[in-house]
Order: structure tokens, then C-alpha cells, then sequence
């Protein structure tokens, strides 16, 4: 056990999710010298997906097996900037627009473009967002909304998105069709249970241009790796196979860490990168500064009680966060479903919440493989229970979740999928995501937590942005800022109307 000695231009990370290789990127950038330590065999965390190499698992090589179904909005600047200076593309869009599916008023797409999505959403059925008078309405005093919001952002955070809905008077239909679907596949959480503050957020950065994209082959293969090996070209030193198994701080704010080989620990990972040999740990001693981006519940389990003792806020913090957990679902039919588009879905189905059928690589426009994902595996599916990060083997258990799943896609494709057999499947519980529920804010850590050496990033950190991909990033600068001025950096609050001006240059970014 060895400790981080104080501000040097030696840089541990821990973890290569986005906010790890932000970290990287922007201390590369200052001219330090960056490891990154990634328990997994390839990097993007959370983003991380598998090209599948050999039959294992009931799939096929040139099978994808992904993390999590994840689309990229608009305003995802630090993000798409990143990739931009890594050579990375930015995604292609995934259908026309916004796309909804419910019982009653079934397929529902509001098409997108920079600006003529409001009109198109007001072209909607009348029973899909009410009258459209109260609509444009409300909408107007939600904007004008933002301000007061923002400018008190833990007073807001008080709040419930429902009951701030209610307020400004937003019509009981668009409340149900459209604001819970959309924000219930953000946030994961009912707007009875989300912060106002996150509904505000989200909407703040989505409302110039809510269309989403989506990469078409792994996100490993076309983000997380491609960065990862650009990081690795300007000098960064990426250890795969390696974890951190205890962290804790000393007196001055140090970090003291032990660093091993990780273990394969869902038996697949190893399998799934052939030839894959863990790299060997660096000596925790050659560190003068450390970043963590650990998820806050692993942060947790492996803090020890001069972690706690530092900085005693993250401790009482830890005992109220909780996170919500999604099951990621692939089914691949025998048949294609005619109908079927590649566009992520909103749609309330018993089990899922968003669906996206997916065009393999090389394969013709026929759709036969549908993305699934389940928000909260504990709400949905308590008798799953979730423990920790896992493939579901085949059995009774995961039969009857994808029969329930079949039964909701046949809603949605009559007469396309019971009688369709299903060739494979593939299901994974993953990290979850932190809830942010009314109060949550002024919990989660700032990057600077009193140490001039162990700072904190991750999309759970204070960060200006919604739990996602581009809050990750955000969060990895900041912390690689507050490294750099030695100052604690606080995500910027922005003038009133800052973040829809924000938004609004996403309008004139290249598509
Ligand atoms: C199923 C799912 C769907 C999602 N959909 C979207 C979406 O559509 N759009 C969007 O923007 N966001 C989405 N998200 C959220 C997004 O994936 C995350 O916000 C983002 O990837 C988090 O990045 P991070 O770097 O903060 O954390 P992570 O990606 O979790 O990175 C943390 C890293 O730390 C590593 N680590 C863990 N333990 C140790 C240890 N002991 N030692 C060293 N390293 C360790 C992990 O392996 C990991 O690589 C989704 C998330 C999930 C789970």
C-alpha cells in the first residue's frame, strides 16, 4: 500500500469510462503524464460494448453485445468535442425525430430539425399533448421558468418535476404522453420522483433539437476505443485488467491505494477479447495526484475510514444516494418485423421503456434485432433483484422475461413477433445510474473535495449536466481543472437564459 505524494505532474485515474478518458485528454493537453487504470478489457465504462469473437453465451461472432442502449443528443458539446479531436465521428441520427409508441394512441413520431420539432409537436393529436393553445401556453412559462430555477438551483431541487409541471399549467395529455416517456428514459426515474431541477435541466439543453443518434456498430468500436487509442497516441498510459481494491485517504488528503490484476468477475469479459492478458499494475508510489471516476456505490464499497474521516459530507451523502439499475435485452428474431425503423422508442410497456430496433452491420434494411432496455430492473422486475453487474444465463427466469417482453412487442408489431421464433438473446444488469430525486442535488460530491491531490469525477458528481454521457465528460474536465488550479471548481450556474442559448448553438453545429 503506497500513497499519492501531493501535486506532481504524475496523474493516476481510476477508470476509463467517458469521465476518466476526459480526465485524460485535458491533463494530456497541460503536458502531465496520465494512467489510467480499467478493471474491464477494453475501455468506455458504462459505454463499453463487445464485439463478440466466438460462439459464447448463445451468440454468434460478429454478434454486439453492448452495455447499455445509448443515444446522443444535440447538445452534447464536450463530448462530441472530444471525439472530434480524437478523430472519432459523431453519430448518424437514428430516425426522423422523436419517436413514441402507447396503447392508445400507438406510433406517434414528432419529427426533429433544428427548430420545426415544436411546430410538428403541435401537429400531434390533440389527445396526445391537449389543447394546443394551453400547450404553447405552458410551454412558454416553462421557459421563462428556467431562470428562476437556475438561479436557485438547490431551492428547485426541492421540488418534484410533476408538481412543477402542474404549476405552469402543462396539459394533463402532454404530461402523460409525452414529458414521462421522455423523461422517464433520461432520468429513469416518474416525474413524481425526479427533481424538478433534472426536468429543468434536461429540457433546458434537449428544446432547440431533440433528435437523438445512435452509433450503428459497438460504441467501444466507434467511440470509447478510438478515444482511448488517440489518449494513448498523446502519451497516455492505459492499464486494462487493472483495479483499484482499496482506497482510502490520509490525514493530508492523500490518496493510499492498492492496485491488482482484476478478475473476469461475470465469467464472460476475458472471453469476450480474445487472447486478453491484464496489464500489470503500476506502483500506486508513482503517483502524485489521483482521479477518481469510480461510480459513487463502487467509490463506497471500497472507501476505507480516512476517506470518510476527509471528507466526512461524502459519507453522509453515500447513505442517502441510491442508484437505479437497467437490464439491457437484445433479441434477435428469426424473421425480420416489418414496420420496425431504426429510431429509439418511447414506449410504456410492461417491462421496458425504450426500444430500439437495430440494423446489423452488413446486414440489408431488414430489421430483425430489437435493443431493449428495462430502467429499473428493481421496480420492474423485483424478483430479479439486482446485486451487481451481470449476464443472465439462459433459464426459466429469463424465459419469462423475454415472453413478457414478446407479449409487449406484439402490441407494438401485430401479429410480427409471438409467432416469430427468437434465434438469440442476451441479457445484462450494469452499474446503474445515480436517481435524482428532489433533494439529491446538493448531495453529489463536487470534484474538489479539500484534498490538493484525490479528486472526484463521474456522472453522479456535481456536474452541469443531466446523469449521461456529456455529464461524464463535463464531470472528468472539471475535476482535471480543479486538479490543474488547485481551486475548487464549481459547475457553472448560468445566466437565465444561458442554457437555452447553450442549447441553441447545437442548431448551427454540423449534423
Ligand atoms: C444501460 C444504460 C443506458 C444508458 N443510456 C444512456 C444514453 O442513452 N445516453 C446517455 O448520455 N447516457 C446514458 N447512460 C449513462 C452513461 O452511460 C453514463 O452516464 C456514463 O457512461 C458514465 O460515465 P462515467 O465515466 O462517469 O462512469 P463509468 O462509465 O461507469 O466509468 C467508471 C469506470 O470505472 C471503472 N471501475 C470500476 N471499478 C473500478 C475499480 N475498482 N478500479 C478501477 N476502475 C474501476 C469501471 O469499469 C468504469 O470503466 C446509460 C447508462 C446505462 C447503464
Amino acid at each position: 500500500m503506497t500513497r499519492a505524494h501531493g501535486r506532481g505532474d504524475r496523474v493516476l485515474v481510476i477508470g476509463a469510462g467517458l469521465a476518466g478518458l476526459a480526465v485524460a485528454d485535458r491533463l494530456l493537453d497541460a503536458g502531465l503524464r496520465v494512467t489510467l487504470v480499467e478493471p474491464f478489457p477494453l475501455p468506455g465504462g458504462r459505454t463499453a460494448s463487445f464485439d463478440v469473437p466466438v460462439p459464447v453465451a448463445g451468440l454468434q461472432p460478429g454478434d454486439v453485445v453492448e452495455h447499455g442502449l445509448h443515444a446522443w443528443f444535440q447538445h452534447y458539446h464536450a463530448l462530441h468535442d472530444l471525439m472530434e479531436r480524437c478523430g472519432v465521428d459523431r453519430p448518424p441520427f437514428s430516425g426522423p425525430g422523436v419517436s413514441f409508441w402507447n396503447p392508445e394512441q400507438r406510433h406517434m413520431v414528432v419529427p426533429g430539425g433544428p427548430g420545426v420539432w415544436l411546430a410538428n409537436a403541435l401537429r400531434l393529436p390533440a389527445g396526445a399533448r391537449g389543447g394546443r393553445r394551453e400547450a404553447l401556453g405552458a410551454f412558454g412559462r416553462l421557459i421563462a421558468e428556467l431562470g428562476v430555477c437556475f438561479d436557485d438551483p438547490v431551492g428547485t431541487d426541492r421540488h418534484s418535476a410533476l408538481s412543477l409541471l402542474q404549476r405552469v399549467g402543462v396539459p394533463e395529455a402532454a404530461i402523460g404522453n409525452i414529458f414521462r416517456p421522455c423523461l422517464y428514459s433520461l432520468t429513469s426515474l416518474p416525474l413524481e420522483r425526479l427533481s424538478a431541477l433534472e426536468l429543468m435541466r434536461w429540457m433546458s439543453r434537449i428544446l432547440p433539437d431533440p433528435r437523438m443518434r445512435c452509433v450503428r456498430v459497438s460504441s467501444v468500436r466507434a467511440m470509447a476505443g478510438p478515444i482511448a487509442a488517440a489518449l494513448q497516441a498523446r502519451g497516455a498510459d492505459l492499464r486494462l485488467g487493472v483495479e483499484v481494491t482499496r482506497l482510502d485517504l490520509d490525514r493530508q488528503g492523500r490518496a493510499v491505494l492498492e492496485l491488482a490484476e482484476a478478475p473476469d468477475r461475470t465469467g464472460l469479459r476475458h472471453v469476450l477479447v480474445p487472447g486478453f492478458e491484464p496489464d500489470a499494475p503500476p506502483d500506486p508510489a508513482g503517483f502524485d495526484a489521483v482521479i477518481s471516476t469510480l461510480p459513487w456505490e463502487r467509490l463506497h464499497a471500497l472507501g476505507q475510514p480516512g476517506l470518510w474521516r476527509f471528507a466526512p459530507f461524502l459519507a453522509g451523502s453515500f447513505e442517502r444516494l441510491h442508484n437505479i439499475h437497467p437490464l439491457t435485452i437484445r433479441l434477435w428474431f428469426e424473421r425480420p418485423i416489418a414496420g420496425a425503423r431504426e429510431s429509439y422508442i418511447l414506449a410504456r410497456g410492461t417491462l421496458f421503456d425504450v426500444l430500439r430496433p437495430t440494423p446489423e452491420a452488413g446486414s440489408g434494411p431488414d430489421i430483425r434485432l430489437i435493443d431493449l432496455l428495462v430502467e429499473d430492473v428493481e421496480s420492474h422486475l423485483p424478483e430479479l433483484g439486482y446485486d451487481r453487474e451481470r449476464y443472465l444465463e439462459p433459464g426459466a427466469r429469463t424465459d419469462a422475461i423475454v415472453q413478457r417482453v414478446l407479449e409487449d412487442l406484439e402490441r407494438i408489431y401485430p401479429g410480427q413477433v409471438l409467432g416469430n421464433p427468437v434465434a438469440r438473446s442476451f441479457l445484462h444488469t450494469r452499474e446503474g445510474i445515480v436517481a435524482c430525486n428532489p433533494g439529491v442535488w446538493p448531495l453529489r460530491a463536487p470534484a474538489h473535495i479539500g484534498s490538493s491531490s484525490f479528486f472526484l469525477a463521474g456522472d453522479w458528481t456535481r456536474q452541469p449536466h443531466g446523469v449521461c454521457m456529456e455529464g461524464a465528460v463535463r464531470s472528468g474536465q472539471l475535476a482535471a481543472e480543479a486538479l490543474l488550479s488547485g481551486q475548487p471548481v464549481e459547475a457553472p450556474t448560468p445566466a437565465p437564459f444561458g442554457q437555452v442559448a447553450f442549447s441553441v448553438r447545437s442548431l448551427f453545429q454540423r449534423s
